[in-house]
């Protein structure tokens, strides 16, 4: 178990917090964060590289109290949506510091990002020109390219691939730069990739940043200022005690060549790189309560969590570690399959658990969960979203409340014709 989370009488604590008291405080499911795990891993991120500029993915976990922890940590954001840049403004993540991608920006969206005046990451020629004919002064851009890299994740988070719905081709990118730099209100400073997430061999960062820096050298050369190179996010994290791959192990591949390439170049770019899960998938957990044990063709325990709130195992294949929360000095004695309460065959948390023995009542801690969990949500089956609880050295805050039936139906609207 990592060091924010400590046992007492057979409790499970975390951030001090006995997880016990909490469910009963408030109610099931429950996602709990650990602040103080937070802020290390940022700086951690911030150690490993103290000269580029570090983004945080909010689309990994966009509560407004944890943009602004990553605000405080001197953190900027790359969002890929209105409602995200709305949010990590109101977070007081600073505009210089925000990098508004996407694949399918809406002439919404971008308006939207001109007027809150943050840099743009340009993913096709199409939105190139919608951006043009909006623009009245000059923007600076990016563009987001393909440097068709395979990546060792699960095929539905791996974002750099020839295939992939992301970024321009690596063979188009000069044209389309010289396409840029002949609309006098756009000026391209930057290049952008992003080559996948969950990735725990790093290797590809290395002939990731190669491809990146060959592109830059032919930029140069036909006369564009690359002010940022941003190799985007992806560092991976242990769900199941795999080994971890740390950000200054990330920084000793990535900076030697980046620097050497920039040299001969004979420019001075800023590094940026987008870390989103590995900033907070391990400061959270979501807590379930068991409604029913049953023997049936399994083991089956159903919880009050389903994949409305936690999508990843179905969405994924993800493995998540469970323990029952309140029996943390008990032996594991029989097999489980961790069910959610959703009309859904695939609604499973974790399948063939070992498990002490699991009564109704029990509550469970789900880990990991801080990143593409409470993001992912939904209100499928007609289930209000849960609550999330702040925990910092002993003490707990409401971070956003539970949402209530008329939450469901808040924006629904009744003809008169049928009333
Ligand atoms: C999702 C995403 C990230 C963050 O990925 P993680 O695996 O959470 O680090 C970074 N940049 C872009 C463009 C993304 O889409």
């Amino acid at each position: 178990m990592k060091e924010h989370f400590k046992i007492e009488d057979g409790h499970l604590l975390i951030g001090g917090v006995d997880t016990v008291k909490l469910a009963e405080k408030y109610g099931t499911p429950l996602y709990v964060t650990d602040e103080k795990r937070i802020r290390e891993r940022a700086r951690k991120f911030k150690r490993a590289f103290p000269s580029a500029e570090l983004l945080y993915a909010a689309k990994a976990n966009w509560n407004i109290s944890i943009l602004r922890i990553m605000a405080e940590e001197g953190f900027g954001a790359d969002v890929f949506s209105d409602g995200e840049l709305y949010a990590a403004l109101l977070a007081g993540i600073q505009k210089e510091k925000i990098l508004f991608n996407g694949n399918s920006k809406s002439p919404r969206e971008l308006k939207m990002a001109l007027e809150a005046d943050v840099k743009i990451s340009i993913d096709s020629e199409d939105e190139l020109i919608t951006l043009a004919e909006m623009a009245d002064k000059e923007i600076e851009v990016s563009f987001r390219v393909n440097p068709n890299i395979s990546v060792k994740t699960h095929p539905k988070i791996a974002t750099g691939l020839r295939e992939s719905k992301f970024g321009i081709p690596a063979e188009e990118a000069t044209s389309i730069y010289e396409k840029a730099i002949r609309l006098d209100n756009i000026r391209p400073i930057g290049i952008h990739c992003h080559i996948g997430s969950q990735i725990l061999d790093i290797s590809p960062y290395r002939e990731t940043i190669e491809r990146m820096m060959d592109l830059v050298a032919k930029l140069t050369e036909i006369g564009i200022d690359i002010k940022f190179v941003d190799v985007g996010g992806g560092l991976g994290i242990s769900y199941s005690g795999e080994k971890e791959r740390r950000p200054s192990d990330l920084a000793s591949l990535i900076l030697p060549i980046f620097e050497r390439r920039c040299e001969e170049i004979g420019i001075k770019p800023i590094l940026v790189l987008e870390p989103g899960r590995y900033l907070v998938a391990d400061s959270t957990i979501l807590l379930t309560r068991v409604n029913a044990v049953k023997k049936a063709y399994k083991n089956f325990v159903a919880v009050d969590a389903g994949f409305n709130i936690f999508i990843r195992p179905a969405m994924y294949e993800a493995y998540h570690e469970i323990a029952i929360a309140n029996k943390m000095n008990e032996e594991a004695e029989e097999t489980y399959t961790v069910v959610g309460p959703i009309c859904e065959t695939g609604d499973i948390l974790g399948r063939d658990r070992k498990l002490p023995k699991v009564k109704r009542g029990d509550l469970l801690a789900i880990f990991d969960t801080g990143a593409y969990g409470f993001s992912m949500s939904s209100q499928y089956n007609g289930r209000p979203r849960p609550a999330e609880i702040l925990v910092n050295d002993g003490s707990d805050e409401v971070i956003r409340y539970g949402e209530e039936y008329s939450d469901l139906i808040v924006k629904m609207n009744l003809p008169a014709r049928l009333m």
